[in-house]
C-alpha cells in the first residue's frame, strides 16, 4: 500500500517559511510583497481558486490586490490593466487566472506581463528560460510537484517519468522540470497510442488530463510514484483526481490524494515566487 504524499502538510511548512521571509523583508528593507490576481469572468471553479489564493496571500502577510473583471472585458482593456499593474511598485507578482474567456487569447495576454512580475511563469521569456535551463519563474503547479518530490526524497536521475497532458500551464513545464533533474521524460496526450503501455513502464507518473479516474490501477508499475494533478468535479459535487486513487494506491510506493495533494502546493509556490519577486525589487 502506497504512502500518502500530504500536500496540505508540506504546503503548510512552505507557507510558514514564506511568512518568516515576508516578515524579514518588511523588517530589513521595508518591502511588503504584493500579489495581484486578475480574474476575468465568473467561472465558479476559478472564483474558488482566486479566493483561496488571496486568502493565503493575506495569511502570510502579503499585500493582496485582486481584480475581478466582467466576462465581456476586451483584450485592450485587460492589457491596459496589466500594464498598470506592471507599473505599480506595490505589486511584485501578477497572476492572470486561467482559463480566460474564449474571446481572449491567453498567449497574447501573457506577453504584456512584465516578466519580473510573472509569478506563474507564463510569459514567453520565463517559459524560454525553463526550456533552456536558466533561472526564471516556474509555473506554480509543476513547481509544487517538484517540491513534493523533493520532500519525499524521490531521486529522479535516470528514472522514467511519464507526464500525461501537455498544456502550457501544467504538462509541458512539468516535463521540462523533470528533464532538468535528469529524468527520462515521455509526454502522453490525446493522440498517444497505447497510452496504458507507456504508463506501465513509468517510475513516476504525473497525471494532468482533466478526466476523472483516467489512470487505472493496473497501469501502475509496482513501486512507482504517482502524482495526480487533476481536479475534477463529479456530478455528486465531490472532487476526483485523474487517477483511480484506491486501485493505484495498491501498486504505487507514494501517491498524492485529491484533494490535499498538488492543489495546496500550487498556492504555496505562488506565494514563494511572489516573495522571490519582492526580494529582487528596488525600493
Ligand atoms: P488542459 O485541458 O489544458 O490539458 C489537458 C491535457 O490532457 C491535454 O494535453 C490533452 O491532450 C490531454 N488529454 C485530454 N484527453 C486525453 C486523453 N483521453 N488521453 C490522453 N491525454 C488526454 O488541462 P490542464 O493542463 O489545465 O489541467 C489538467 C488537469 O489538472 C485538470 O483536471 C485541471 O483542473 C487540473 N489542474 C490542477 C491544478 C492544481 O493546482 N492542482 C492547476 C491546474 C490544473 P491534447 O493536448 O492532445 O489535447
Amino acid at each position: 500500500m502506497a504512502q500518502i504524499i500530504d500536500g496540505k502538510k508540506i504546503s503548510a511548512q512552505v507557507r510558514a517559511e514564506i511568512k518568516s521571509g515576508v516578515e524579514l523583508l518588511k523588517r530589513e528593507r521595508g518591502i511588503t510583497p504584493g500579489l495581484s490576481v486578475v480574474l476575468v469572468g465568473e467561472d465558479p471553479a476559478s472564483q474558488v481558486y482566486v479566493r483561496n489564493k488571496t486568502q493565503a496571500c493575506e495569511a502570510v502577510g502579503m499585500g493582496n490586490f485582486q481584480h475581478n473583471l466582467p466576462e465581456q472585458t476586451t483584450e485592450p482593456e485587460l492589457r491596459e490593466l496589466i500594464l498598470s499593474l506592471n507599473r505599480d511598485p506595490a505589486i511584485h507578482g501578477i497572476l492572470v487566472q486561467l482559463p480566460l474567456p474564449r474571446h481572449l487569447k491567453g498567449f497574447d495576454v501573457m506577453q504584456v506581463l512584465d516578466p519580473i512580475k510573472d509569478v506563474d511563469g507564463m510569459h514567453p521569456l520565463n517559459l524560454g528560460n525553463l526550456a533552456s535551463g536558466r533561472e526564471g519563474f516556474r509555473s506554480c503547479t509543476p513547481f509544487g510537484v517538484m517540491r513534493l518530490l523533493q520532500e519525499i526524497g524521490c531521486e529522479l536521475e535516470g528514472k522514467s517519468a511519464v507526464v500525461l497532458g501537455r498544456s502550457v500551464i501544467v504538462g509541458k513545464p512539468m516535463g521540462l522540470m523533470l528533464l532538468e533533474k535528469n529524468a527520462t521524460v515521455t509526454y502522453c496526450h490525446s493522440r498517444t497510442r497505447e497510452l496504458d503501455q507507456v504508463v506501465r513502464g513509468a517510475d513516476l507518473v504525473v497525471a494532468a488530463v482533466g478526466i476523472p479516474r483516467f489512470v487505472k490501477g493496473d497501469w501502475i508499475k509496482p513501486g512507482a510514484v504517482v502524482i495526480d494533478v487533476g481536479i475534477n468535479r463529479l456530478p455528486d459535487g465531490k472532487l476526483a483526481g485523474d487517477v483511480d486513487f484506491e486501485a493505484a494506491a495498491q501498486k504505487a510506493s507514494w501517491i498524492t490524494p485529491v484533494p490535499g495533494g498538488v492543489g495546496p502546493m500550487t498556492i504555496a509556490m505562488l506565494l514563494y515566487n511572489t516573495l522571490e519577486a519582492a526580494k529582487k525589487a528596488h525600493v
